[in-house]
């Protein structure tokens, strides 16, 4: 008898009929001999309107209270799913964060979890009940309620797999796996049979939303194999694990991209020793995430600092570099919030030439201008203007050839 920890994001409970459409997939697995944890996402696009409703009754909502609020969206979900399996003859049981025992920090809206005490789900299980968590929540050692971060019920059901020492971890969602690209924007995307923890995590942190980025780095760190499938249709999905297929190796195996970024250019920078530190420590302090960073060669001493963030965290990163500029003794801040980012990730650039290059002359024979450029070992990014995204997306996948069967 097999322990599956599965999760069905949003899109998959968005409505009643689909709540019982993933309770009727849940009872199969249970009739078929399985012991089944499942974490469940908010309905739909209910975050999103908790949000929306915060912001409509205060202009600067306590983290506090908004993880309180944001919370709902998963309890209820859970309480659904749990009663439409009852309905199907299953005994179910709704567990909350707490309940659950998913212990936090208490960083309310992006919490990192510090432990799982899986006693109750285990007790749960143990009296033949099918366990429903709810997504994205836990506790912190005050009883205060936590938010993992937007997208973060996929690290909720990785941490509880980790944590029960599940035989099975299977993320399912609104798309047949994880793609060689969106295949929302690029119609050619085919999905992957299978991908390394690594390009997993480089994707997702430069933008494939498909998976939570610190659920990709939990599943690493416990090496938890996470089939990532469709809850919609029977695909075979991806499986996310630590060997890729060795003839992989040499390319690309995704693009990711990002549609909403901001630049912020800080101009006139004394180059003296400290001077970067001077400038990101409040932007860190203030928990502003900060991603590119470029500083350009020094001219009479004096240098420009870029750097890019979420297009939503431009007005705050300007607010707090304007509170520094003459402290720090630089001329002026300049942003730019219309640009995206595109992502090469793939094994093999850390070994193979070239991948650059191909890069620059696609986007080049597309007349697309690069603002500015990162890497790792194992990724390319450019940053581009945010309405040529899904076409740099598109000419990148054709160009690396990434409709073609492996
Ligand atoms: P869920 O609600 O199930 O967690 P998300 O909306 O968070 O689903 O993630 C699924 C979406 O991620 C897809 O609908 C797709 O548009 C987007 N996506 C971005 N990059 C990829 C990719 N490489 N492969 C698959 N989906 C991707
Ligand atoms: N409901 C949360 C969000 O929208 C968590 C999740 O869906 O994974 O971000
Ligand atoms: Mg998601």
């Amino acid at each position: 008898m097999a322990l599956v920890v599965q999760k069905y994001g949003g899109t998959s409970v968005a409505d009643a009929e689909r709540v019982r459409s993933v309770a009727r997939r849940i009872a199969e697995r249970v009739e078929a001999g399985d012991r089944v944890v499942a974490a469940v996402s908010a309905m739909g696009s209910s975050t999103n309107e908790l949000i929306a409703l915060a912001r409509e009754v205060s202009g600067n909502p306590h983290p506090r209270e908004m993880d309180v609020l944001l919370s709902t969206g998963e309890t209820r979900s859970s309480a659904l799913l749990s009663m439409a399996l009852d309905d199907l003859g299953h005994p179910a049981v709704s567990l909350s964060g707490v309940q659950a025992g998913i212990r936090t920090d208490t960083v309310y809206g992006s919490a990192r979890i510090s432990g799982i005490d899986t006693a109750r789900i285990v007790r749960e299980l143990d009296a033949g009940r099918v366990v429903i968590v709810a997504g994205f929540q836990g506790v912190s050692e005050d009883f205060d309620i936590t938010t993992l971060g937007r997208g973060a019920s996929d690290l909720t059901a990785i941490s509880l797999a980790a944590g029960l020492k599940a035989d099975a971890c299977e993320i399912y969602t609104d798309v047949a796996g994880i793609y060689s690209a969106d295949p929302r924007i690029c119609p050619s995307a085919r999905p992957l049979a299978d991908i390394g923890y690594d390009e997993m995590l480089e994707l997702a942190t430069t933008g494939a939303r498909v998976m939570h980025a610190r659920a990709v780095e939990v599943a690493a760190l416990n090496d938890v194999d996470v089939l990532v499938t469709s809850s919609f249709e029977d695909a075979p999905g991806t499986l996310i694990h630590a060997e890729a297929i060795m003839e992989q190796a040499e390319k690309v195996r995704g693009i990711a991209h990002q549609a909403h970024v901001a630049k912020v250019t800080v101009r006139g920078v004394p180059d003296r020793p400290g001077i970067a530190a001077d400038l990101f420590e409040p932007l860190a302090t203030a928990g502003v995430s900060v991603d590119t960073i470029v500083q350009n060669a020094s001219v009479e001493d004096l240098t420009d600092l870029t750097f890019t963030v979420e297009r939503e965290e431009v007005g705050r990163a300007v607010g707090v570099v304007e509170g520094i500029l003459s402290e720090i003794g630089a001329s002026e801040v300049v942003s730019d919030p219309d640009l995206g980012s595109v992502s090469i990730v793939g094994t093999g650039m850390a070994t193979t030439p070239g991948f650059a290059a191909r890069m620059f002359r696609a986007l080049f024979d597309h007349d697309i201008n690069i603002e500015l450029i990162s890497t790792s070992e194992i990724r390319i990014t450019c940053i581009v203007r945010a309405d040529q995204v899904a076409e740099a997306v598109t000419a990148l996948h054709d160009a690396f050839q990434l409709d073609r069967e492996d």
